[in-house]
């Protein structure tokens, strides 16, 4: 039985009475899953050792009674009280030497050794007792790893496992010192216990090198925190799958690492937020890329474990969405790689801080116009997604995603507003608006099966990658790479091997003599005829071989080029030295676009998206209007309509399908 479609429920938030009622309701809806468990440790061991699993059993049966499967989530983000009674030490200390309190969720260190065993014994005795029951999947470990971690941990234990990380990677404190640069302000140490976490208290910056190695180390931290969880459920549910709702663009934890060990990935999506100003909702470029970033870590389809199915919110609400947008972003999530949609979640919470967090059902409990919206979803979309399940959409673009890259700008932004996400989305945009698909790679994958792969702000020279990228425009690929590239070494260190843009001045026919950082001004440009706004920065960009596709006009930098072409053995070589405005942007992408040959899915009006998947004898297209207005689209006659026609109503998708005449390109 394959899995469309799941609920996020919390069967102890209600009188077991209700219970049956539940599983009929969601029955009657479609759903086919579940996941629960993911926040009650305390009712499942209320006192070291002393397990309660009775109550966990009661609601999987009344479940599986009605067909519904069970994925189960390790609760260790949210330790109990007892537990912090017997151990404070597990609570937090914020960067500023606060020791964090129990009464939120995520209050622990993820190094302390206390809660490691306090984690293992609750992961073992759930593994152990639910390995055996037919209805339950699978698994996910811990809930959003990394969130409410931003003020990262820096208590002794962290600080301690920190050292012992640098003492791992670098062998000797004289090393540590040379690749640091630590002769600088005399802050050369004797022994890997003098180093410090970067925490608030010093009086001015740290060093660039210990902060990028600080996240470094975090992420590492957190990912070994979930892989020790994962060989336990592996050894004691062998049967059953392990994977973790990732966020999105979040960036604390690198993601194509932690995937490695997820049988897949899962995500959670929520299109309009409550706490982001001036706009909690996301647009839909936006959301699409955060579904291709999850395509991206395992070049594979995910799950989606929580769907937005409500207004959200704790003390401050988002805006309810309007009629047909939950089911708008369910097909959205589907389109871009979701084999699986669970909702989060099944009825609104009478009690928490999540009370505004709204569910399908409201607090009443009584099905009403969301329950109704996503069961008519449900109906439409599930008998059609087995045919694609599995398979991607297939892309010719990609873009390389790197966390390690945004740490280290985040460390050091130049500008007050470079953000290394907002200038990948630039790109993301661009594309989107054509319909053009856009994969998220993270470097290691074959790079040749791309026409055009774009690499922004390669801001540090990581081993191997300048070699392997040359290697691809050689062999004939194109590739576009942008402002403050191959500036530092791997520690974070300024390079002195040649001029910038250091080990790709060669293949980009191009020297940069100076740069600018815009504060508080812009240069205007031209690219082909169109001129718009380079902002945030300028590379001072010297030909070598390379023509200017566009130029700065008056200005500072009036007549100095600003985007760059060269052709290098049988592909091609882009560069753009600056942040480009939405016009700009669009000139250079349909450039670079024709250039490579890439085919687009179609034309659409603006806020008509077209997104594509791949099934084994043919191809899926999904429609998805994102305006609260009616849209058509024009496709050719061999798209059939299997969900909605050709006019979409305002918040509508629809789906089409087309018999394949080529042969099975290879899945992206
Ligand atoms: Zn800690």
């Amino acid at each position: 039985m394959s899995i469309h479609f799941g609920v996020d429920y919390y069967p102890e938030h209600w009188p077991m009475a209700r219970w049956e009622t539940d599983a009929r309701l969601m029955r009657e809806m479609g759903i086919d899953l579940v996941r629960m468990a993911e926040f009650s440790w305390q009712k499942m061991e209320s006192a070291e050792g002393t397990f309660d699993f009775a109550w966990l059993d009661r609601s999987i049966e009344i479940l599986a009674r009605a067909g519904i499967r069970v994925v189960l989530g390790t609760p260790t983000a949210s330790p109990p009280a007892w537990i912090i009674q017997a151990n404070p030490e597990i609570l937090p200390l914020d960067s500023r030497g606060v020791r964090r309190g129990f009464g939120g969720r995520h209050h622990d260190c993820q190094s302390n050794e206390a809660y490691r065993v306090h984690a293992r014994r609750i992961a073992q005795a759930m593994a152990r007792h639910f390995a055996s029951k037919p209805s339950v999947l699978g698994w996910q470990i811990d809930n959003e790893l990394g969130n409410s971690h931003h003020d990262l941990c820096h208590c002794e234990s962290c600080r301690h496992a920190f050292q012992a990380w640098l003492r791992a990677k670098y062998g000797t404190i004289a090393e540590l010192n040379r690749r640091w640069g630590t002769v600088f302000w005399s802050q050369t140490y004797d022994d890997f216990a003098q180093v410090p976490t970067p925490a608030a208290n010093a009086v001015n910056a740290h060093n660039p090198s210990l902060h990028l190695d600080w996240k470094r180390f975090h992420s590492d931290l957190i990912i070994e925190f979930h892989d020790e969880q994962a060989a336990i459920i592996r050894r004691e549910a062998p049967g059953q799958f392990i994977t973790h709702n990732l966020m999105g663009f979040f960036d604390l934890v690198d993601y194509f690492k932690l995937a490695r060990s997820l049988d897949f990935v899962s995500h959670d999506q929520y299109p309009m937020g409550f706490f982001d100003r001036p706009q909690p909702m996301k647009d839909p470029a936006t959301l699409a890329a955060h579904l291709d970033l999850m395509a991206g870590l395992k070049g594979a389809p995910f799950w989606v474990m929580e769907q937005q199915a409500g207004p959200t919110g704790w003390s401050i609400l988002g805006k309810t969405p309007r009629p047909g947008q939950l089911a708008l972003w369910t097909a959205q999530s589907i389109a871009h790689g979701a084999d699986a949609v669970v909702f989060f979640r099944w009825r609104s919470c009478t009690v928490g801080t999540e009370q505004y967090w709204h569910g399908i059902l409201p607090h009443n409990g009584l099905p009403g116009r969301r329950y109704e919206e996503l069961k008519a979803c449900i109906a439409q979309l599930s008998p059609v997604m087995d045919d694609f399940r599995g398979c991607l959409g297939g892309s010719e673009a990609a873009l390389l995603f790197s966390y390690e890259q945004n740490w280290a700008l985040e460390v050091q932004p130049h500008h007050p507003d470079l953000d290394y996400l907002q200038h990948t989305m630039g790109f993301c945009r661009a594309f989107h608006e054509r319909n053009i698909p856009l994969a998220f790679i993270s470097g290691s994958e074959d790079l040749a099966r791309h026409r055009l792969i774009i690499a922004p702000l390669l801001f540090l020279d990581l081993p191997g990658l300048a070699a392997r990228l040359t290697a691809y425009v050689r062999g004939g690929g194109h590739l576009v790479l942008t402002m403050r590239t191959g500036v530092k070494d791997q520690d974070n260190l300024c390079q002195t091997e040649g001029p910038l843009p250091g080990p790709y001045a060669e293949l980009l026919g191009i020297e940069i003599l100076d740069y600018d950082c815009l504060r508080d001004c812009e240069e205007r440009v031209e690219c082909e005829g169109t001129v718009g706004a380079a902002r945030l920065w300028w590379d001072v960009i010297e030909l070598r071989g390379a023509r200017a596709l566009a130029r700065g006009r008056g200005g500072d930098h009036g007549g100095e080029p600003i985007i760059t072409e060269a052709e290098a053995g049988s592909g091609r070589a882009y560069y753009i030295g600056s942040e480009l405005d939405p016009a700009l942007m669009s000139r250079f992408v349909d450039h670079a676009a024709k250039a490579a040959g890439l085919a687009s899915l179609g034309p659409s009006a603006e806020g008509l998206e077209l997104v594509r998947r791949r099934g084994a004898e043919a191809d899926y297209l999904f429609a998805l209007n994102h305006r609260g207005e009616g849209a058509s689209v024009a496709l050719p006659p061999a798209w059939e309509a299997i969900i909605g026609s050709r006019d979409l109503p305002p918040y509508g998708f629809s789906l089409f399908r087309s018999e394949r005449t080529e042969p099975r390109p290879r899945p992206h």
